[in-house]
């Protein structure tokens, strides 16, 4: 294959329809930002919905606000604003809590749904957080109860068994960007008795989900991601229809009662996906997810989709020609198909490297114990920031420039 020039990626950016969503978020000049699969970059727009939440709506208004600007129904308004981009229709999806909080409340109810089976399978590879909250779960209910068994990915659909209730898995690997066929995994988990439980945060934004056409049961997301909607925003979560007046969740707070301002002594659950909302909405960081989805209701998820796999494409063509030698090796699906939105290079000195990365303004990240991981969002990216982020990498590790002593201290966050 000859070797891919810089025009030819000019070029490529000459034909981008998606190009113009650039303008639409706040980036510094010369930074190139391959993190938004972590913490997605501010929507311009947010900026001022933001002040008028907090001058107009908090500030003016004051308590009013949640009838005049509709603030009680910012979960349910905002569900019906993801549920077009994961694939759900109407009265399935809410917007709420953490995506740790929202995987205890559907695995709760999940267990109580399929009773006499106690096993959540997940894989040990799973985000920690997911892995975690089986595990409180399990202490609390005890051994009989519930217990958290983990196989490796490949081996999830053959471990299901009678034991099985349900099977947790997060849809695009955190670390690898490797995706499972979901539609696949769900009518085997379904067909041995389980339920299934996917994790979309780093699907949600980054590529199509059909939930309701792979017949789904649960699902959970996070929005701070690819979504955009700013550090620590809402999660969401996603219940069949057929499931949401079966069981109740645990964590029974007054946003989940059928009518919350009788203020009625005893719970009495909402017959909606409504029951599965807690407590009172972080409204300043809905206002800010709401602004982003906006955003988001105007893009072409099968051309997000079709950019995201050329970027990656590239990225991996240019590492493996221009820092061939190196030692960098791929730790993500060659395939587009089988990959999310991100891509990572395993590499001994992979913590320094990417230090090294950002000192030069390209901002990917790393995960233990050698992977660094960038992760390529469409609507900001160009094909010239992959070609610029793999010419500061070459430069980097011709001149040996990660060695230096700044670069090998390990910060909280990676
Ligand atoms: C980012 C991420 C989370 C984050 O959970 P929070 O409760 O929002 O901190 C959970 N699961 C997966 C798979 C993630 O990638």
């Amino acid at each position: 294959m000859p070797a891919i020039s810089r025009d030819d990626v000019q070029a490529m950016d000459r034909s981008d329809d998606l190009a113009g969503y650039r303008a639409k978020f706040e980036l510094a000049e010369g930074l190139i930002y391959l993190d938004g699969n972590s913490l997605g970059p501010l929507p311009i727009a947010t900026i001022a919905r933001l002040r008028q939440g907090v001058e107009v709506e908090w500030g003016q208004d004051l308590i009013t606000s949640w009838n005049k600007h509709g603030w009680m129904h910012l979960p349910q308004r905002l569900g019906e604003k993801i549920a077009p981009l994961i694939g759900a229709a109407p009265g399935q999806v809410v917007a709420c809590d953490s995506t740790s909080v929202n995987l205890f409340k559907l695995l709760a109810a999940g267990l109580k749904m399929r009773p006499g089976r106690r096993v959540i399978l997940s894989d040990p590879g799973n985000f920690p957080t997911d892995l975690y909250m089986v595990q409180g779960l399990a202490e609390m209910l005890g051994p009989d109860k519930c217990e958290l068994r983990l196989v490796n990915e490949d081996e999830i659909v053959d471990a299901i068994d009678e034991d099985t209730a349900i099977v947790m898995l997060t849809h695009v690997n955190f670390r690898s960007g490797r995706k499972h066929d979901m539609k696949a995994v769900t009518k085997v988990a379904q067909e041995k008795g389980a339920l299934m439980l996917w994790d979309l945060a780093h699907s949600a934004g980054a590529l199509p989900v059909e939930l309701d056409d792979c017949n789904v049961d649960l699902a959970v997301g996070c929005s701070y991601k690819y979504l955009n909607s700013g550090p620590g925003g809402p999660a969401f979560l996603y219940v069949a229809k057929r499931h949401q007046d079966q069981v109740v969740q645990p964590l029974s707070g007054w946003h989940g009662h059928a009518s919350p301002f009788e203020f009625d002594t005893k719970y009495e659950p909402s017959g909606t996906v409504d029951r599965y909302l807690c407590g009172t909405p972080s409204v300043l960081a809905m206002l800010a997810l709401e602004e982003s989805l906006d955003l988001w209701a105007t893009v072409d998820m099968a051309k997000v989709r079709e950019k995201s796999i050329k970027l990656c494409d590239l990225f991996i063509s240019l590492v493996e020609e221009r820092c061939a030698g190196h030692g960098f090796e791929l730790a993500s699906p060659r395939n587009g198909d089988e990959r999310g939105s991100q891509v990572s290079f395993a590499h001994d000195e992979g913590y320094a490297i990417m230090q090294s990365l950002i000192a030069d303004k390209v901002i990917g990240d790393f995960r233990a114990p050698n992977l660094i991981r960038f992760g390529f969002t469409p609507l900001y990216t160009s094909y010239m920031d992959v070609w610029d982020a793999v010419e500061r990498l070459r430069v980097i590790m011709e001149e040996g420039r990660h060695k230096a002593a700044e670069f090998q201290v390990r910060a909280a966050v990676t």
